[in-house]
């Protein structure tokens, strides 16, 4: 029999850690499942990621460029995906199932409870938009920043925060933006002159430690690297696709090393 897949669908996916971390959540959970890194341009999305569920695949993560398209391409959706107008995973069943466990995966991470907290998002890009969905949904108060601050507006008003002109200190601070990810500094974030609050997490990572890592760091705030994130979203979606506690320490391991 064949065995059961899962993957990665994104374009382009080859740079993705996911495969090495949930293929070694799967070793470690005894599955003999297999999870692939899935190329799909935009153009081929709508007409390939529907036969997935035929040709074997359990289920699959989305990523750039594609988790509007994975909103759109569901049958169901869950509270989460419905809300922040997007999925990073689907299930494939009698129909397709779209799930967004950035948002979950984010409040993971943080590892405390953020009710009745502020909160900074910095960015309005889809990983802004989960993250202020998430935030909001477990009773912090949000503000949003953005370099274009229109889109700031926009979110903001869309999910229920609050757009700010400028950064203003915040208990917990989440920078979504792509700064830190191969340039740029917190300047550009304008977070030079604000205090880093209690604890900061970077959606950015990479080998080296970001600039808002720096920023964080210095100030004496607790810091979340963007690759728990990473971690704790694979974990959500691992146990959405086989009903199986992930294991968490195995995943994060994997993913340093990939
Ligand atoms: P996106 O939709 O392209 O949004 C990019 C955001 O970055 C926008 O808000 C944009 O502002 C801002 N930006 C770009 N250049 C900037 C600059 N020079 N100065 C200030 N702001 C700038 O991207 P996304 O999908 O939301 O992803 C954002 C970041 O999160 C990426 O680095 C991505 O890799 C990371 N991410 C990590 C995880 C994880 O699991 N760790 C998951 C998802 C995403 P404008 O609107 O002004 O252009």
């Amino acid at each position: 029999m064949a065995r059961d897949l899962l993957g990665v669908v994104g374009w382009p996916v080859g740079h993705s850690r996911s495969p090495a971390m949930q293929n070694a959540a799967l070793a470690q959970l005894g599955l003999d499942w297999l999870y692939v890194p899935v190329p799909v341009p935009p153009d081929l999305f709508d007409g390939t990621v529907p036969a997935l569920g035929a040709a074997g695949f359990r289920g699959v993560n989305v990523t750039v460029p594609h988790k509007l398209a994975a909103h759109d391409v569901a049958d169901s959706l869950s509270p989460a995906a419905a809300a922040i107008g997007a999925a990073n995973t689907l299930i494939f069943g009698d129909g397709i199932e779209g799930d967004n466990t950035d948002a979950g995966g984010l409040l993971d991470a943080l590892e405390e409870p953020v009710g009745g907290r502020t909160a900074l998002v910095l960015g309005a890009g889809g990983a802004a938009r989960a993250a202020v969905w998430a935030l909001l949904d477990e009773g912090a108060e949000v503000l949003v920043w953005n370099r274009t601050g229109e889109r700031a507006e926009e979110l903001a008003t869309d999910l229920g925060a609050r757009a700010v002109a400028k950064p203003v200190p915040a208990e917990v601070v989440v920078n979504c933006t792509v700064v830190g990810l191969g340039g740029g500094g917190v300047e550009d974030l304008g977070l030079a002159d604000v205090d880093p609050g209690a604890v900061v997490v970077d959606m950015v990572y990479g080998d080296e430690p970001t600039p808002v890592e720096g920023w964080a760091v210095a100030g004496g705030a607790r810091f979340v690297n963007g690759l728990e994130v990473l971690v704790r979203q694979g974990a959500r979606s691992l146990a959405r696709w086989t009903g199986c506690e992930p294991p968490v320490d195995v995943m994060r391991a994997a993913a340093a090393r990939a």
